[in-house]
């Protein structure tokens, strides 16, 4: 009987010796790498002048994602962070935040930009280049003495970060660090972040 490609695939996975790493098996976390070579510069994104750190490259890389959030949960770890709740900004703090919260045992709560969340909101208005902004978080999603970690990809002035960790605490919850894969040192985002942990993955 002529077998098909699919066929082969399933005799082949199935042998519990293989070592070949099929798409579905876990990959071994790397020991060391370099996630600065996985960050794609764009410059003049999303306007003139603006340098954007582009970290879609980083996530299609199956070691650099595995990496990522390893490291990050270790790097809470070794800060003795303990953590109920991990809170994403929108939007690519939800990419890093969930398998974070997955991996180091709590439950993930999004923050969004004004409207999108559907049930009644807590929200803090804060302030932009030019204009106001707005995030909110679901108001049956946080309690207080909730021990809160803040994740994002970024860190630049600390203008979103900051306004999150004012929502947070005006609910009354305990925060207990930042998490952040990118930290743009010059723009001292950090100076008007809370005095808590502040873990960043990758600094320029
Ligand atoms: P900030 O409030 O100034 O700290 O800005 C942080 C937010 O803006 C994060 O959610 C980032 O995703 C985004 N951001 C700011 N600057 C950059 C940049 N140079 N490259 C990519 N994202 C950025």
């Amino acid at each position: 009987m002529a077998l098909g490609i699919g066929h082969w695939a399933l005799i082949i996975n199935s042998s519990p010796s293989s070592p070949i790493p099929t798409p579905h098996s876990p990959l071994p976390t790397p020991h060391f790498m370099d996630l600065k070579s996985l960050v794609r510069d764009i410059p003049d994104f999303p306007k003139p002048g603006i340098l954007f750190r582009d970290i879609t490259t980083l996530l299609r890389d199956p070691e650099g994602l595995r990496y990522t959030i390893d490291f990050l949960a270790q790097k809470c770890n070794e800060a003795g962070i303990t953590v109920d709740y991990v809170i994403g900004i929108e939007s690519r703090g939800f990419i890093f935040g969930s398998p974070l919260a997955y991996k180091v045992g709590a439950g993930f709560i999004p923050v969004r930009k004004k409207g999108k969340l559907p049930a009644a909101v807590h929200s803090i208005e804060y302030e932009l280049e030019y204009g106001m902004d707005c995030l909110e978080v679901h108001q049956d999603g946080l309690h207080q003495g909730s021990r809160v970690l803040i994740v994002d990809d970024l860190i630049a002035t600390g203008g979103t970060a900051s306004a999150t960790a004012k929502l947070v605490q005006k609910i009354g919850c305990e925060l207990v660090g930042f998490g952040f894969i990118i930290e743009l040192r010059d723009l001292e985002g950090r100076k008007y972040l809370p005095d808590v942990p502040i873990i960043s993955l990758i600094e320029y």
